[in-house]
Formats: C-alpha cells, structure tokens, sequence
C-alpha cells in the first residue's frame, strides 16, 4: 500500500532515531527518498512509476510540513518523558518517605540498619531517575531548538516569513512581477494595499515585545481570514504588510480593506488575560498601463503616508 507523506514522515523520523542520525532536512530528505522509494518498489515491482508523494530535491511546502509533523512529534516524547518522570518520582517518593519514617520510629539497631541502608539506595534510585531524565530532557530540548532552527532557514528558502507565514520580502518581488506581467497580458486589474499598525510601538511598550509578535501574528490571520486564494500576503517589514490583489480594482481593494478593518474592530489580541485593541492604516494603488512594481509601491505607500497624515485608521486610494 501506498503510504501518505506523513506516514512516510513519522517512519522517516522513527528511523533516524532509532539509528542515532541527527534529523538534519538533508539527513530526512535523503531518508525520506529512500524510504518513499523503498515502498514504490514493494508496489510496482518492475515499472517506476511517477508519484507526487515523493518529496522533491528542493524545499517546499511538502517538506515543511513533514517538519512540523516531526516537530510535534518530538514535543510528544517531551510531555511523555515528563510525565513518566513526575510517575516514577512520585512512587519512589512514596517508599522513601515511608522508610524514612520506619527509621525515625525504629528503636531496633539492626533494622535501623537495613532501613538506613534502603533509603539510601532508593535516594540513589531517584538520583539516577533525575540525571537519566534531565539527559533525555536536555538532548530532545537540544534536538527540538535544531528542527526550529531548520524550520525557519526553510521557510526563508520558502520565501516565507517565519513569524506570521507570510511572504518575505523576496516572495514579494517574485509574486509581484508574476502578476503585473498577468496584468500587461490583459488579465483583469491588479491593486496592491500597503497596511500599518497604527501605535504599534506603545503596543510593545505598553504590554513587550512578545505582546508585539503575537499581534502581528494575529493580525496577518485576519488579513488571511478576508483574502482570497488568488490573493498574496506579504511581511514588507517589521509591523508593514503588502496585500496583492489580482483581477480586483480599486474599488474591490477599498472594499476588502474595509472588511478587514471592522473585523479588526470586533477582534482585540488576547494576550495574558488582558484584550489589546489596535487599528491599521492603508494605501491602495491599481496598476496603471505600463506602470512597473516600483512604481506601483511608490505609489501604494504614499497613499499610506495620506492615510496616517488623516488620523490613521484609515484607507487612502492613490489616484
Ligand atoms: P505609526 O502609527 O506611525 O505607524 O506608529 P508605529 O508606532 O506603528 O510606528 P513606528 O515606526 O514608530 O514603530 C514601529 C515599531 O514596530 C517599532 C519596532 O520596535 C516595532 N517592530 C518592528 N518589527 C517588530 C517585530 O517583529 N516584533 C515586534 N514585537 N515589534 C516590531
Ligand atoms: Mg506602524
Ligand atoms: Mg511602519
């Protein structure tokens, strides 16, 4: 039987464990081809057959996900080994304070003897239970910082930016110039928005910087939430986001943007309890003839600097 990319993934993993391999993309990606070929043979004997389950030689989403599924299940292994630690602890704990307790009450030299010499081997047993543990601890901790490290270069090769999934700034030159020479070509108007946290400074000041990354995560998913599949998201830095809309004009732009910012209205960050509400300024501009992308995000984010010289919290069409 065939197997899915993520059955072949957790086998894949399962594998590099078991043979001490550190799982490294390229160590999983060499894995991963002949495991995934391995199960092709087992299917079609002679005839190699094309198969889109088979993860390609560069990174792509495929892969990625495999990452993620690796990564999960190494966060498994760490809540298993915790919890097996806190079970075994909690029973050796147990005798030990039971013999302890022997011990206090015990006016017989040689039992006191033979309890003296079990508690100290149960404290050895739960000393070798800590320093086995706090090893594997620290070895899957040492493992799991890697793939995340792995997880972010990939997404970067992705052209992906890792903190809200979003396109980086590279992902924006290649899906602009895709869609302006769409555009040339006679597909319908292509509009951009250029969108930016109003205050988002004091959001950090006020509540710090992690506050400040969990609302730009949180504000890159409201965009998704009202894009389209045809639509393109774009980190163009720091709290800044490009929204690349094809076949839509300026008009379908300010509509999109408008839905967003009253989905924005009634959708605080919640962050440690507390409800952190922010608003979004924008620029819109649809390509004109000829016009390239340069120009075209000139003119987008001078609409921008309009829409923050109003008062913020506002969308502004460039003509
Ligand atoms: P304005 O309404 O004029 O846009 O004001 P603002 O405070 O949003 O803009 P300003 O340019 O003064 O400050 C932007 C802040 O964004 C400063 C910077 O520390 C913060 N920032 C940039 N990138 C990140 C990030 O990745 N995470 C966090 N938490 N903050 C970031
Ligand atoms: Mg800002
Ligand atoms: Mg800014």
């Amino acid at each position: 039987m065939a197997q899915t990319p993520n059955v072949i993934g957790m086998a894949v993993m399962q594998r590099l464990k078991d043979e001490g391999i550190p799982p490294t993309p390229e160590n999983y990606a060499d894995h991963y081809h002949r495991f995934a070929g391995d199960q092709h043979h087992e299917n079609t004997d002679a005839t190699p057959q094309p198969s889109t389950e088979i993860a390609p030689e560069q990174p792509n989403k495929e892969f990625c996900s495999e990452l993620l599924v690796m990564l999960r299940k190494m966060v498994q292994e760490v809540t298993d080994k915790t919890e097996t630690l806190a079970r075994d602890l909690g029973d050796k704990n147990m005798h030990l304070a039971g013999n302890v307790s022997s011990l206090r009450s015990s006016r017989d030299k040689n039992e006191i003897l033979r309890l003296l010499s079990t508690v100290v081997m149960q404290a050895g047993g739960i000393q070798n239970t800590v320093e086995a543990s706090h090893k594997d601890l620290i070895e899957t901790k040492q493992a799991l910082n890697a793939l995340q490290a792995e997880m972010a270069e990939t997404r970067q090769l992705l052209n992906e930016d890792a903190l809200t999934g979003s396109l980086n700034r590279r992902g924006l030159d290649q899906t602009l110039a895709r869609e302006i020479a769409r555009a040339h070509r006679g597909a319908g108007a292509l509009s951009i928005g250029m969108l930016d946290l109003d205050f988002f400074k004091k959001v950090n000041d006020t509540f710090g910087h992690e506050a400040g990354d969990q609302m730009l995560v949180h504000f890159a998913s409201l965009i998704k939430s009202v894009m389209r599949k045809s639509d393109a998201l774009v980190r163009y830095g720091g709290e800044e986001f490009t929204l690349i809309l094809p076949d839509t004009d300026a008009r379908g732009a300010y509509f999109v943007l408008g839905r967003l910012q009253q989905l924005m209205a009634r959708s605080p960050l919640n962050y440690e309890g507390k409800q952190i509400n922010t608003t979004f300024s924008a620029g819109v501009a649809t390509l004109h003839q000829e016009e390239n992308g340069h120009a075209l995000l000139r003119r987008a984010d001078e609409a921008l600097y309009l829409a923050k010289n109003s008062g913020r919290n506002q969308i502004k069409v460039s003509n």
